[in-house]
């Protein structure tokens, strides 16, 4: 997949040869890898919406959409270690990689720790729902080795508010407008002084511009066509529930984070790198002109002092056999 990043001002860039296979973090620096950057399509350019947040040691990752445990794995994370997982909203496009994270960790690597999972109201269900379609797994996969418990998932079905504390990081979710999505939240992780706010999937609104007020990084969804399909009656309802350009460029304006990402795209007519700049233009255009970085697949954002982009490019860790550590 061809690299193609717009990053502008005081943002350093550089591409990581010899990175470890975990990445360190101290502190309250935190490291957010873009785990998967695409919306709901079909297309080779990214895989589905899935954000790793990994502050002091803990890793959270904010929804789980097709390709989730692959783009974890090309991140250069241990997947076994990703057990914390925030969900924006129930639709599929962030919940579909769910069950690879669940059950694959757990018998080919060796995964005992519990899955434990932030949703809505209904995320107990869709649970309750995934555990029923893989009934032939957990029946008959687990042995005295795998265990049968090391499959339960706790569940917590929330509300806005702080919804996890854990050794001075705290997951706050704000409830967000996505239509059909709905009930849907954005989640503020902070840690120390810094902090990261996620939009998940929704509209602007003044709640996003609250929570995400002077962040390190905010992370965007965003939408875009051709002028001809943001006109046409299909799409129009689609437009309504996410971020355009526009909007979204009000929303850094106002806000003013370090780093302004956006991931999720849902571009209607605009394949490619040459869609990507479309939507830069207009972000430009709308007025904002601070730090824009397009978000792609296994793009890690290291923030600390500073904040930089890096493209992780060392040898894919080895998961089996003599040379893996587990
Ligand atoms: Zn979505």
């Amino acid at each position: 997949m061809k690299r193609f990043a717009y990053l502008i001002c005081c943002v350093a860039i550089a591409c990581c040869v010899a990175m470890p296979v975990a990445a360190q973090v101290v502190s309250d620096d935190m490291v957010v890898t873009l785990v998967g950057t695409g919306g709901p399509e079909i297309t080779a350019e990214r895989a589905g919406i899935s954000t790793l947040v990994e502050t002091d040691g803990q890793k959270l990752l904010f929804d789980v959409g097709w390709g989730a445990l692959d783009g974890l794995y090309k991140s250069r994370v241990w997947p076994q270690t990703v057990t914390h997982v925030f969900l924006t909203h129930l639709h599929s496009d962030h919940i579909s990689g769910l069950p690879d994270l669940w059950i694959t960790p757990w018998f080919l690597l060796g995964r005992t720790a519990k899955l434990e999972v932030w949703g809505p109201v209904g995320t107990q269900t869709m649970v309750d729902g995934m555990r029923l379609m893989y009934a032939h797994d957990v029946e008959h996969r687990a042995n005295a080795k795998f265990k049968r418990e090391d499959l339960d998932i706790v569940v917590h079905e929330i509300r806005a508010g702080v919804v996890y504390a854990q050794d001075g990081v705290t997951v706050s979710a704000v409830s967000v407008e996505h239509a059909d999505g709905n009930p849907a939240f954005g989640y503020r992780v902070q840690a120390g002084k810094r902090a990261v706010f996620l939009t998940g999937d929704c509209t602007y609104g003044p709640e996003l511009v609250d929570a995400a007020k002077g962040v390190d990084v905010l992370v965007s969804n965003v939408v875009a066509g051709t002028p001809e399909l943001e006109r046409s009656t299909q799409w129009r309802p689609v437009m309504a529930k996410l971020l355009l350009p526009e909007q979204a460029a009000r929303l850094f304006e106002e806000t003013k984070p370090r780093l302004a990402v956006y991931s999720h795209f849902v571009k209607k007519g605009l394949p490619g790198a040459a869609g990507d700049a479309v939507i830069v233009k207009r972000t430009r255009d709308a007025g904002y002109k601070g730090p824009l970085l397009i978000g792609e697949d296994y793009m890690r954002i290291a923030v600390g002092k500073t904040v930089e982009m890096k493209l992780v490019e060392s040898p894919l860790p080895e998961l089996y056999g003599p040379q893996s550590r587990f």
